[in-house]
C-alpha cells in the first residue's frame, strides 16, 4: 500500500488503476491498455488529452510568468482577460469574478460573498443557504455542509451547523414522484414544499437557493420541464437569490453554452465555474455575481480597510492562461455545437438501451447522460449490485463511465468526441451490461 490517501475512496482499497497516459478521448494504463475516458477523467477534460495547443500555452506562460498573485490589487494580463471573457459570457448582470482553485472552494468564496454583501446592506440575519436533497457542491468544511449525500456527511459532523443550511426536495421525478402523480403535479408539490420551507424559516432569513441546473455526482438528474420557472418565482417572490452551480454544467456539457440555458433558469445571481472552465489542464475555478452584489462590498470593504478573502493561487496567470486557450478553442473548433449535435445523437442512441428489463430510467442533455439500473421495474428497486459490475465489465472493456447514485452510470465523454466515438462508448457500455447481467 502506498502513502496516498485516495479521495472519495474506500480507504481499505488499495491501488485500484494506474493511468499512464492520454491522447484525445483515450487514455492508457500502465500496460498499455487503452480506454476511452467516457466520464472525461471526471466530468472535467472537455478538450480531452494531449492537446498541444493548451499544452504550448501553459508551457509558455510558465516560461514567461510562472507566478503572480493577485492580492492588494498587483495583477497581470491573463487574470484580467479571463474575467472580462467570462464576464461576457455569463447570463449574469455587470457580473465580478472571484477565482479560486476547485469547485469546493468556489462555493467557499459564494457564502462568504453572500455574508459580506447582506452585512454591507444592513441584513445580517439574511443567512441561511436553502440547498437540495442529493445536491454536490464539493466537499469543503462550507461546501460540503451544501452537498447532501450521505458518504460526505458521515463522520465529518456535517453538516456544519452554524451555517444554517436548509434542505429541500430533489427534482427527479422517476424516484420522487407519488404513484400516478403526474410531472406538473409533482413540480407543484415539490415546489409548494419549498414555498413552505421559506415561510417557516422566515424569507429574511434566507440569503439564496443553490442547485446544479443538471445535477451531476449524484445521477445526472434532469428536472421536470416547468420547475425551474416555478421554483424561480417563488424566489423572487421572497427576494431568495438564484446560485447556479455550473461546475460540471458549464462550458457546452448540456448541449448549450450553460445548464442554465438548458433548463431555462433565467439571470442567476451567482454561478459556480470550475473543471471544464480549464479543460482540467490546470486547476482554476470562478465564483461569479451579479454587479450591484458587488457595490456594496466596495464599501464595506473600505470600513475594515481590506475584502479579507483570497487564495495564495487566486488568479493564477498559468491557470488563467490555460482556461482563456480553452475557451477559445471551444468556441473556435465549434465545440458547443458539437456537444449540441453529437450529444443529442448520443441521448438518441441510449434511449436504446431504455427497453431492457435491467434499466429503469435513461436520462441526460447533451453530453451528459445516465442509464438507471433496477432489479425490478415495477417497484423500481435500485440494482447497486448489477451496476458494480457493469461498471468493472466497462473497465475490463476499455471504457470508463462512473456508478453514481449506487444504481446509475453515469458518461459524460470529453466535448471533442465524434459520432462514431460515440457509437464505439455505447457499444462497449452495452456489451458491458449484457455481460453484467
Ligand atoms: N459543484 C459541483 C456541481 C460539482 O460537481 C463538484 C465536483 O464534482 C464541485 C462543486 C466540487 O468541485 P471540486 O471537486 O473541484 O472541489
Amino acid at each position: 500500500m502506498s502513502a496516498v490517501i485516495y479521495p472519495t475512496t474506500n480507504l481499505s482499497a488499495t491501488e485500484q488503476l494506474l493511468f499512464e497516459r492520454g491522447e484525445g478521448i483515450y487514455v492508457y494504463d500502465q500496460s498499455g491498455k487503452q480506454y476511452l475516458e467516457g466520464l472525461a477523467g471526471l466530468w472535467c477534460t472537455g478538450l480531452g488529452y494531449g492537446n498541444r495547443e493548451l499544452i504550448d500555452t501553459i508551457s509558455s506562460q510558465l516560461a514567461t510568468l510562472s507566478f503572480s498573485h493577485t492580492f492588494g490589487g498587483k495583477s497581470h494580463q491573463p487574470v484580467i482577460d479571463l474575467a472580462d471573457k467570462l464576464a461576457g459570457m455569463v447570463p449574469v448582470d455587470k457580473a465580478m469574478v472571484f477565482f479560486g482553485n476547485s469547485g469546493s472552494d468556489a462555493n467557499d468564496t459564494h457564502i462568504k460573498l453572500l455574508r459580506y454583501y447582506f452585512n454591507a446592506i444592513g441584513k445580517p440575519e439574511k443567512r441561511k443557504i436553502i440547498t437540495r436533497e442529493r445536491a454536490y457542491h464539493g466537499v469543503t468544511v462550507a461546501a460540503g455542509s451544501l452537498t447532501s449525500l450521505p458518504a460526505n456527511l458521515a463522520h465529518f459532523d456535517a453538516p456544519l451547523d452554524a451555517l444554517g443550511i436548509l434542505r429541500t426536495d430533489h427534482p427527479h421525478y422517476y424516484r420522487g414522484a407519488k404513484p400516478g402523480e403526474s410531472e406538473a403535479d409533482f413540480v407543484a408539490r415539490i415546489t409548494a414544499n419549498l414555498e413552505q420551507l421559506i415561510l417557516s424559516e422566515g424569507p429574511d432569513t434566507i440569503a439564496a437557493f443553490i442547485a446544479e441546473p443538471i445535477t451531476g455526482a449524484s445521477g445526472v438528474i434532469v428536472p421536470p420541464a416547468g420547475y425551474y420557472e416555478a421554483v424561480q418565482a417563488i424566489l423572487e417572490k421572497h427576494d431568495i437569490l438564484f446560485w447556479a452551480d455550473e461546475v460540471i454544467t458549464g462550458f457546452g456539457r448540456t448541449g448549450k453554452l450553460f445548464g442554465c440555458e438548458t433548463v431555462n433558469i433565467q439571470k442567476p445571481a451567482m454561478m459556480t465555474f470550475a473543471k471544464q472552465l480549464s479543460s482540467a489542464y490546470y486547476p482554476i475555478s470562478a465564483s461569479v455575481i451579479r454587479g450591484d452584489l458587488y457595490e456594496p462590498m466596495i464599501s464595506a470593504s473600505n470600513e475594515v480597510g481590506v475584502f479579507g478573502h483570497g487564495f495564495t493561487y487566486s488568479g493564477h496567470p498559468v491557470a488563467c492562461a490555460a482556461a482563456l486557450k480553452t475557451l477559445e478553442i471551444y468556441e473556435r473548433d465549434g465545440l458547443y455545437a458539437n456537444a449540441a449535435s453529437v450529444g443529442e445523437y448520443l441521448q438518441s442512441r441510449l434511449q436504446e438501451f431504455a427497453d431492457m428489463e435491467s434499466v429503469g430510467e435513461v436520462r441526460g442533455a447533451g453530453l451528459l447522460a445516465a442509464v438507471e439500473l433496477v432489479s425490478n421495474r415495477d417497484d423500481r428497486t435500485p440494482d447497486v449490485d448489477l451496476a458494480k459490475r457493469a461498471t468493472l465489465a466497462c473497465q475490463e472493456n476499455g471504457l470508463i463511465v462512473r456508478n453514481v447514485a449506487g444504481n446509475a452510470l453515469a458518461v459524460c465523454p470529453p466535448l471533442i468526441i465524434t459520432r462514431e466515438q460515440v457509437d464505439e462508448m455505447v457499444d462497449k457500455l452495452r456489451r458491458s451490461l449484457e455481460q453484467a447481467l
